[in-house]
């Protein structure tokens, strides 16, 4: 009689068990999905309407700088935690000013990174015009409700990645080997 109690308690156990599996499984998975819907930020372009996919980057949070390539509108960021070239002096939470360029590679495009070059719709190439991306960027932004606002230019401490086309401290390697020895210089 005993022993029966007992399989019909292990029984209900295993049962409880398996249902409470299940919900925690689905719950994450709710949740995850919930998640990536949420960083899924899609923008306009003005030119030919074609919808993209975009990141905005605040830069001051980052400790980096950022410029875009002058014929696709690629995004390179460079942060402070990184090396940079010894031979030139940065200032972060803004964009790459010119004295950069001659420091930084060529974009994957053949193109040029640029002070002032603006981000660009990754399917026509036109320039993205910061005053129409205030509607998605605000409609998307979660902060709006709270009254943040995009400040509507693209030489602030925003920038934007569209469609995953960026690079990160993409420094002529040359410049870096430089770098590296001067670091062994001072530390020695
Ligand atoms: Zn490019
Ligand atoms: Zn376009």
């Amino acid at each position: 009689m005993l022993s029966l109690w007992l399989l019909a308690f292990f029984g209900v156990a295993i049962l409880a068990y398996g249902a409470y599996r299940t919900v925690i499984v689905f719950r994450r998975r709710t949740r995850t999905g919930q998640r990536s819907e949420e960083n899924r930020d899609w923008g306009t372009c003005a030119h030919c309407s074609q919808t993209f996919r975009y990141q905005l980057v605040h830069n001051g949070f980052n400790d980096s700088a950022y410029a875009y390539c002058d014929c696709c509108g690629y995004t390179v960021t460079v942060d402070a935690w990184s090396q940079h070239p010894p031979r030139l002096r940065l200032q972060y939470h803004r964009p790459l000013p010119r004295e950069a360029e001659p420091f930084l590679r060529p974009c994957p495009c053949g193109g040029a990174f640029r002070e002032g070059a603006h981000p660009r719709c990754p399917n026509c190439k036109q320039p993205l015009s910061a005053d129409l991306a205030t509607s998605y960027i605000e409609a998307n932004a979660r902060g709006t409700a709270k009254g943040w606002r995009w400040d509507r230019r693209w030489n602030g401490v925003y920038s934007i990645i569209v469609e995953e086309r960026s690079v990160i401290n993409w420094w002529k390697p040359e410049e870096m080997q430089a770098a590296s020895t001067g670091h062994q210089a001072t530390t020695l």
